[in-house]
């Protein structure tokens, strides 16, 4: 019995990070601007349960969704581009598919069976893809395929969806890469060939082809690519690249994709509504004003793990008609003494301190967190920056000799910042922290209400520590104003200083649910600011 929904099936072949998660998303944009229900699941072949045991340095940022489930960063896209908010189905890891057949087995839901990958664990996986269509009411189920055709981690996602299209409408797009030898200076067609014959030997015929290169292909190579993996030319799609990700849906509409998928999946093409969101990138493309902003951190050199911040940025920059020029400042080279705090932040129109674990570099953020409230520059701190800049108030403003957070000192005299009294008792490190949406009341007359514009906010988090509630007097009675805290009044959630230009923290993550048409306020604020 079919299930109702369509289903777009996104695989990779040559390359990892040629940008499928961006790809998927921005089909989705097309079909959702032309009144289709989507819901995007990503598999990640990784036996993780999920990604927040995961450095951000081998991985990427690892996005929260509010749930409070730790998934992929390429979550992250998918809500960015489909202004949707995503439950943790969204998200398959080998770790949480095995984990289920593996509980039902032990319950006895399989009793007398010999349970195996094919035709256990592929039909678990069938039914989540299923049921999660049934339970959003999806038009259309996007599906990708995390990895490499040829890998051996994804052999079982790869045969799950090959037995989905014997059983339901299922279009299959390949993503390869398209190289130029310099010297040769021809767009080079094998390694899609030869991505897609792997991919036929697990019984997957692509429909179409997403070929990704650095500029546009060209029509001889299409041609080439479609005479040799039996696609239609119209359907050799080039990827080429562009200064903007959100540039990407506009090129797939130049060539007809969504069109085209809904033509074969035997769904009606309808009028779209891309109007907004060809105005922001116009916007993102001609920028009439430019601010510098540092982003301190020790992650610097990889900024995937940083993501959603860039794109939050960039949001609000789109939206105020703003370039917004980043500088990295690497804290542990503060720390050190290879870099001074004056050199490292003179020219830079804000200053923004990001979420983070543990001590190294944090000596480093906090030099750079008295820069900015000392020399009014704007200041936004996010977690970790909101905790720092509580430390930092503490010691310079409060006079609390040597104040800080546990996570960096658990001697300290004056632990201004502290474990939750709940987390004191935790040992698993998987899914433990605070996680996902919390609400929030901002005091009236702050700064905050006023970005928000509203008392009762909601943003998504992911920390362990918090304000020591013991130190909330002392602080605000030296003018640090704690302007949203939560429902019970216990957890100090945002915090500003009154007579700076701008000095908010939040410790929440206002990052994730940033959206291009739908900057979030802090940071909307923020970049205002800066360019005040
Ligand atoms: N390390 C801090 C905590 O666990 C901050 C976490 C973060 O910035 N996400 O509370």
């Amino acid at each position: 019995m079919r299930c109702g929904a369509k289903f777009v099936v996104v695989t990779g072949g040559v390359l990892s990070g040629l940008g499928k998660g961006l790809f998927i998303s921005s089909l989705g944009r097309l079909l959702k601007s032309r009144g289709y229900k989507i819901i995007p699941i990503k598999i990640d072949p990784y036996v993780n349960v999920d990604a927040g045991t995961m450095n951000p340095i081998e991985h990427g940022e690892v996005f929260v969704l509010d749930d409070g489930s730790e998934v992929d960063m390429d979550l992250g896209n998918y809500e960015r581009f489909l202004d949707l908010n995503l439950t943790t189905e969204s998200n398959i890891t080998t770790g949480k598919i095995y984990r289920k057949v593996i509980e039902k087995e032990r319950k006895g839901d399989y009793l007398g069976k010999t349970v195996q990958l094919i035709p256990h664990v592929t039909g678990e996986l069938k039914e989540w893809y299923r049921k999660l269509a049934e339970k959003t009411g999806a038009d259309i189920v996007l599906i990708e395929i995390g990895g490499t055709v040829g890998d051996i981690e994804n052999q079982i996602f790869l045969e799950s969806v090959r037995e989905l299209s014997m059983e339901e409408d299922v279009f299959f797009i390949h993503c390869t890469l398209v190289p130029v030898l310099k010297v040769v200076g021809e767009q080079k067609t094998k390694p899609t060939q030869q991505s897609v014959r792997m991919l036929r030997e697990m019984g997957i015929f692509p429909n179409m082809i997403y070929c990704r290169s650095e500029k546009p292909l060209l029509e001889r190579t299409k041609e080439k690519i479609s005479r040799f993996c039996g696609v239609p030319q119209e359907y050799v799609i080039s990827g080429y690249d562009v200064k903007h990700i959100y540039e990407i849906p506009l090129v797939l509409e130049e060539q007809n994709v969504a069109k085209n998928v809904l033509k074969e999946l035997g769904l009606k093409e309808r009028s779209k509504d891309m109007e907004d969101w060809k105005k922001f990138v116009e916007n993102l493309k001609n920028p009439k004003k430019k601010v510098k902003i540092a982003i301190t951190g020790k992650y610097t050199y990889l900024h995937d793990s940083y993501v959603s911040i860039l794109e939050a940025l960039e949001h609000a920059g789109g939206n105020l008609s703003c370039n917004v020029e980043l500088k990295w400042i690497e804290t542990t080279d503060i720390e050190n003494g290879k870099l001074s705090v004056e050199d490292a932040l003179k020219d830079v129109d804000g200053i923004l301190v990001p979420g983070g674990f543990g001590s190294r570099g944090a000596e480093g953020k906090i030099e750079c967190i008295r820069y900015a409230r000392e020399n009014n520059i704007p200041f936004l701190g996010l977690c970790y920056g909101l905790q720092l800049a509580v430390v930092e108030y503490a010691r310079n403003v409060c006079g609390l000799k040597d104040a800080d957070s546990t996570e960096i000192n658990p001697d300290t005299p004056h632990p201004v910042i502290d474990i939750l009294p709940e987390q004191k008792k935790i040992n698993e490190k998987g899914a433990t922290m605070r996680l996902g949406a919390q609400p929030a009341i901002l005091k009236d007359r702050t700064l905050v209400r006023k970005l928000y514009g509203k008392e009762k906010i909601v943003e998504r988090h992911r920390h362990r520590y918090e304000v020591n509630p013991k130190y909330i007097e002392i602080l605000e009675r030296n003018g640090l104003v704690f302007s949203g805290v939560s429902p019970n009044r216990k957890l100090m959630e945002f915090l500003e200083i009154p007579k700076h230009r701008f000095f908010v923290a939040t410790q929440a993550h206002p990052e994730f649910t940033s959206r291009p048409l739908r900057p979030n306020p802090m940071f909307l604020g923020f970049v205002k600011a800066c360019m005040s």
